[in-house]
């Protein structure tokens, strides 16, 4: 049997499908089949975070996805995103796995401070910049000259001022050169069709709409725009892992809107939404304003629907896995963004089995617990018989892959719906 390669996907509206045990392949791709109606599937993708989480390689990543579509014949295009790269031996490793589409993640090199410095911080930071060559001289000119027409959704062309001009390229300006120093790896480097997106969701605050227009003339001064296809801004809002959006609906549609229009004029490219699960009271918004131009990635949420098995099959294993979270919690939870706490956890440490599902499955606190303590949970722990439980949940998933078809075509399925629903 000779395995379907990954294309580049281009403009083409697309849907990132992570799977992190490698067997949500035949649910994902039901999902999008039945409900994904316009997009094209990103059926490999993981970060070297997860994927060092889950002590997974870039090929077993690409493998699961290429048996996947290669037993169920499939034929359109599929993409593979190599997510959250922030170094060239990201790329290089995957790179050789065959991916073919790279999201450079600069996050390191963000100056989060820059929101809080006066004007004369500023200046000093801007001499320090030109001194390392992340700007030219007189790189402020091009800016201040002229407005930005981005069409209506801006209310008006959208303008800089100096010191917020300055503020940009200080807090995103060693970021920017750090992405064309990663694309000009790839381009170096990779000598087969491929493409990028830039993200820049991991920040402390959300993008501003001057701040993403100042990304998109920057990327396109350095000759880095042609080869990207999306762009992952930080909404406005909270994009709380494994729960639904918290935020201002007509806030986020109206800032949405601009960086739609911002990403339209200055690519084209699309706009990409990162923790992109659950997030369902702003899919209709997010489907009706980028249109075919968009993005969006999930991946913990199918690991919660692989428990969601485990929990139906067998409760005692779940039980013991739901116990072994709450001990992981503290430490697992620092690098994540949620609501759930030491106190929240503890409250629900005494739930009945029958009650199970809905706590840990359905509701905020345990989907947290259980979503950020996936890495421990599949290379650490083991039940009181010392069995790892990562062979228990693999074990059930193998022997019931019609439940677990159902339950990820159910749950993506309502992600895509609402999508196209807008
Ligand atoms: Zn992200």
């Amino acid at each position: 049997m000779s395995l379907p390669s990954p294309t580049t996907l281009g403009l083409k509206k697309s849907f990132g499908f992570g799977d992190r045990l490698g067997l949500a392949g035949p649910g994902h791709l039901a999902a999008l089949q039945r409900h994904g109606q316009g997009f094209a599937g990103i059926f490999a993708q993981q970060s070297i975070r997860e994927m060092t989480r889950t002590r997974r390689s870039p090929e077993e990543v690409m493998l699961a996805a290429q048996n996947t579509l290669a037993g169920a014949n499939y034929a359109p295009p599929w993409g593979a995103d190599a997510d959250h790269l922030k170094t060239t031996e990201d790329i290089d490793k995957t790179a050789a796995a065959g991916f073919t589409f790279f999201t450079l993640d600069p996050s390191p090199f963000v100056n989060n401070a820059a929101d809080r410095l006066g004007l004369a911080e500023l200046e000093a930071q801007i001499a320090t910049l030109l001194q390392d060559g992340i700007f030219t001289a007189g790189w402020e000119s091009e800016y201040l000259k002229s407005a930005h027409d981005v069409g209506p959704a801006a209310g008006a062309p959208l303008s800089f001022e100096r010191a917020g001009l300055q503020r940009a390229a200080v807090k995103y300006g060693r970021a920017i050169h750090q992405v064309g120093l990663l694309a000009a790896h790839l381009a170096k480097t990779l000598k087969r069709p491929y493409e990028i997106e830039v993200s820049v969701d991991e920040t402390d605050t959300p993008t501003r709409p001057l701040e993403h227009l100042f990304w998109a003339l920057e990327l396109r001064r350095r000759g880095v725009i042609e080869r990207v296809v999306s762009l992952a801004p930080r909404f406005i809002g909270d994009f709380e892992k494994g729960v639904d959006y918290k935020g201002d609906l007509a806030e986020f549609e109206k800032q949405l809107r601009v960086h739609a229009a911002i990403a339209k004029e200055c690519g084209p490219y699309k706009i990409s939404v990162h923790s992109g699960s659950d997030k369902f009271s702003i899919y209709p918004i997010v489907g009706r304003v980028c249109g075919d131009r968009l993005h969006l990635k999930t991946a913990g949420t199918s690991y919660l629907e692989a428990l969601r098995v485990v929990c139906r099959v067998d409760q005692t294993l779940f039980g013991q896995i739901a116990a072994y979270a709450a001990t992981r919690f503290s430490e697992d939870k620092a690098s994540y963004h949620i609501s759930a706490n030491e106190t929240t956890v503890a409250a629900i440490a005494k739930t009945a089995p029958a009650d199970y599902e809905r706590v840990y499955l359905d509701e905020p606190v345990g989907r947290q617990l259980l979503h950020v303590t996936f890495g421990s949970t599949l290379t650490l722990g083991t039940t009181p018989s010392g069995r790892p439980f990562k062979d228990g949940i693999m074990e059930i998933l193998q022997n019931n892959p019609g439940l677990h078809a159902e339950v990820l075509v159910k749950h993506l399925g309502r992600h895509l719906s609402l999508l196209n629903a807008g």
